[in-house]
């Protein structure tokens, strides 16, 4: 049992040498003290299921034993020693992950973080294009840094700072998007900012392809095809962002930007690259990836041995344990669970997403689609009291993000809807 400080204690101490720009979920904060594949401890030993995985991190589950086997198998060897010398663990990650990726996307940069991934693949964007411009969503987020905190479009993480020359686009979003679904006039919306409002070329273009913190946005169908296009003729390159999206979570595809029939330029991730280790990669072309030959690309940490040895285990995990068809089966019984509820509930305005990538919107008026923004609140502290960790997010705070580690079964869908269930009726 767990004899540690207590979740005072902890929120004292934090309050008192961490940051005040920390924020935490519930009225009262969660202490959370052990993990075991997609269920948490706080430490009072109270279980939670957990449908969040740490903010879509814990891809394999809370200390899955073989990565856990992997990773202490390296911690005895060696921890460190940085890329001026030879170690395989980083060569056969890179192996394991080029195996993946599609066309020609051989080449991987690792680095420690998703807002790192996205800073080196916008500057391979702008040295290979040789222009500065960037297009990227309204909605979306791609980092915190100086650099990529322009790329994100989400009011809350704006610090008033230079954001750079960043051309922020219509969100084709179907729910809310001006639009619908309609990918054309959202890809218009692109053509007009590379016309009027660049020299008519741009570095590049990067989105997710499903917005994550921006409450599980699914793109219009067919628009990543049509910006591509767009953007190479105006000289940039095409960046993915599959921080949340990849590894088979979207069920149909391994990388979500399959799901629009597109294979980008440059390809990002982290956060389930490493279950939960600090670990994030740029993958890319031999031809762009050339161009950072011109001087040292250098970072300590990244494809550290421990680091590539956890990262490698979670790929071969997730392909024999079939990740991604246990996504789609699962996701596809959450999602229709959900859209019984959604018969059931008037609040429920939008139930999206695909495999375990889910978004619930909650609205206080169908038509006017009205964020139902303190009921989502009173839900939110209600599920956690019954048990359920649930992300929250969207513009407006009322999306509920399912994105659980992907060994979530079909019965831990049944107890995320029932609880749902009986929080919303006691509304
Ligand atoms: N891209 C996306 C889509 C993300 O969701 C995040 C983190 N929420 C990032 C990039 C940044 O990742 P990190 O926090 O690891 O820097």
């Amino acid at each position: 049992a767990y004899n540690g400080p207590s979740a005072d204690e902890v929120f004292e101490k934090r309050k008192k040498y961490l940051g005040p720009s920390l924020f935490h979920y519930y009225q009262k904060p969660l202490n959370i003290v052990e993990g075991k594949m997609q269920y948490l401890f706080d430490e009072n030993g109270k279980r939670y299921l957990d449908a969040f995985a740490g903010i879509v991190t814990v891809s394999c589950g809370h200390c899955h034993p073989e990565i856990l086997s992997a990773i202490e198998a390296q911690n005895k060897l060696l921890q460190h020693a940085t890329t001026i010398y030879l170690h395989h663990a980083i060569a056969d990650f890179a192996e394991g992950l080029a195996a993946k990726m599609p066309g020609n996307l051989k080449v991987v940069y690792f680095v420690n973080s998703g807002t790192e991934a996205n800073e080196l693949a916008m500057l391979m964007a702008r040295l290979y294009s040789g222009n500065l411009g960037m297009v990227a969503l309204r909605n979306a987020y791609h980092g915190g840094s100086a650099a990529t905190i322009g790329l994100t479009a989400l009011n809350t993480w704006k610090y008033p700072i230079p954001q750079g020359e960043i051309h922020h686009v219509v969100n084709p979003n179907p729910y809310r998007g001006v639009f619908g679904s309609d990918a054309s006039l959202y890809a218009q919306d692109v053509q007009d900012h590379i016309d009027h409002g660049t020299s008519g070329q741009v570095a590049g273009f990067i989105s997710e392809t499903i917005q994550g913190v921006g409450g599980a946005v699914e793109l219009a169908p067919g628009y990543l095809k049509l910006v591509y296009e767009m953007i190479r003729k105006a000289g940039g390159v095409c960046i993915a962002d599959e921080v949340q999206t990849g590894f088979g979570r979207t069920g149909s595809h391994y990388w979500g930007f399959q799901t629009q029939d597109v294979i980008p330029d440059i390809v990002t991730m982290a956060k389930g690259i490493g279950n939960g280790l600090p670990l994030g990669a740029v993958v890319t072309t031999p031809e762009i990836a050339q161009v950072m030959a011109q001087k040292i690309q250098f970072n300590t940490f990244g494809g550290n041995p421990v680091c590539s040895a956890g990262g490698l285990a979670v790929l071969k995990v997730l392909d024999k344990e079939n990740r991604q068809q246990h996504c789609a089966d699962v996701g596809s019984h959450l999602i229709g669970r959900l859209r019984n509820l959604q018969q059931k509930f008037d609040i429920i305005g939008d139930v999206r997403g695909r495999g375990l990538m889910v978004g619930i919107e909650l609205v206080t008026d169908r038509k006017e689609k009205t964020p139902a923004k303190a009921e989502t609140a009173v839900l939110f502290e209600n599920l956690r009291v019954l048990g359920v960790l649930v992300g929250k997010g969207g513009l407006h705070g009322n999306v509920f993000r399912i994105k659980p580690p992907m060994c979530f079964n079909k019965d831990d869908a049944d107890f995320l809807v029932d609880a749902l269930d009986y929080s919303m009726s006691k509304l």
